[in-house]
């Protein structure tokens, strides 16, 4: 495969559908910008073919593609931005391409980019649920109570198959968070229940986005958070950091639901609104109390519907109105500091 394919097949959503007929389907990206009704039936369809490679859309009929000895087609850009594309990626695009129009050119193998290759779990994890049903359950429970005690306190289901727990050395105090791609196991954090530090001890991909795999492709929203305890209250997707990496961004517009940044109600949210901005996504202002600091404490204190609502009435969008909201938010942080 070329590099120019390569990088293409890095922009195909996640949940695109491979045919034992060679096309690889997901929804088509370019209806909505045609005059045509959105695609929600996944009736892109690209096709790897030789070296090259070809789009068509089974809905709005448009059609393009690229093969090896061409340069890069205006109609290739648009669907490839169309697609999430940033303008860096394309002018990569167009670079390969370039190359391979040279006499001396040579194709090379690539692996594809978005893939997140299964991990373990820590040693011996199960689902809480499964040690109290174990027969070791009267000698583990002195530790695994504190981990369903603690599930509990922040206000979910510690028997609903999300959260594990391990004998491992070091892990006794924790509770396991698996993070799954595609049904697979592909990392997984695991938080102390007790006082002490690391507050977190993490197995992941760079560029991993949680609960990516329980989005559904009708849904308006996504509501994109910080921590995966966060992303579990409201049903989003947890960045795992306060960053947004391009491949991330790609991930989450997949999807092609709204987005909807919640940042933690700190300092460290604050690099969430520029990235935003620029991404085209929103930025909640929550109207929480002053001691509320993220999602997880929100839900907790006012119900999952009113801080899903709340995100969406103060959401604001474009980089003017997002600009003037983290001027408000570094404000209002900084009156909370002088208290
Ligand atoms: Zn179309």
């Amino acid at each position: 495969m070329t590099l120019v394919v390569d990088k293409f097949r890095s922009l195909l959503p996640p949940r695109a559908k491979h045919s034992p007929s060679g096309w690889t389907s997901f929804n088509a990206p370019c209806c909505g910008h045609r005059g045509h009704k959105a695609d929600t039936r996944k009736r892109g369809g690209i096709r790897f073919d030789g070296d090259g490679v070809v789009y068509n859309c089974f809905n709005c009929k448009f059609s393009t593609g690229w093969q090896p000895g061409s340069p890069l087609g205006e109609k290739m850009k648009t669907l490839a931005r169309w697609m999430g594309a940033g303008e860096d990626l394309i002018k990569e695009m167009v670079f390969e391409a370039l190359k391979t129009e040279s006499a001396d050119y040579t194709p090379e193998a690539h692996e594809p980019t978005l893939q997140f290759t299964d991990k373990e779990l820590p040693e011996g994890a199960m689902p809480l649920m499964d040690w109290v049903n174990s027969e070791y359950w009267k000698d583990i429970a002195p530790e695994v109570e504190p981990v369903i005690a603690y599930v509990v306190s922040r206000g979910y289901d510690p028997f609903d198959g999300n959260y594990h727990w391990s004998p491992a050395p070091g892990y006794e105090s924790r509770v396991i968070i698996p993070f799954m791609w595609e049904g697979r196991v592909v990392g997984n954090t695991a938080r102390k229940v007790t006082n002490g530090k690391p507050k977190y001890l993490s197995d992941q991909h760079p560029n991993f986005v949680f609960n990516f795999d329980k989005q559904t492709e009708d849904q308006k929203y996504i509501f994109v958070c910080e921590g995966p305890f966060d992303a579990l209250s409201v049903g989003g997707v947890a960045l795992l950091t306060n960053e947004i990496a391009e491949q991330q961004a790609r991930i989450i517009n997949s999807l092609g639901a709204e987005v909807i940044v919640i940042p933690d109600q700190d300092s460290a949210g604050l690099v969430l609104f520029d990235r935003a901005a620029e991404l085209n996504w929103s930025v909640a202002m929550p109207t929480w109390d002053e001691d509320v600091k993220d999602v997880a404490d929100a839900v907790l204190r006012y119900g999952k519907l009113f801080v899903i609502v709340d995100a969406i009435k103060t959401a604001q969008k474009g980089p003017i109105k997002i600009s003037i909201a983290k001027k408000q938010q570094e404000h209002k942080l900084e009156l909370r500091k002088d208290d």
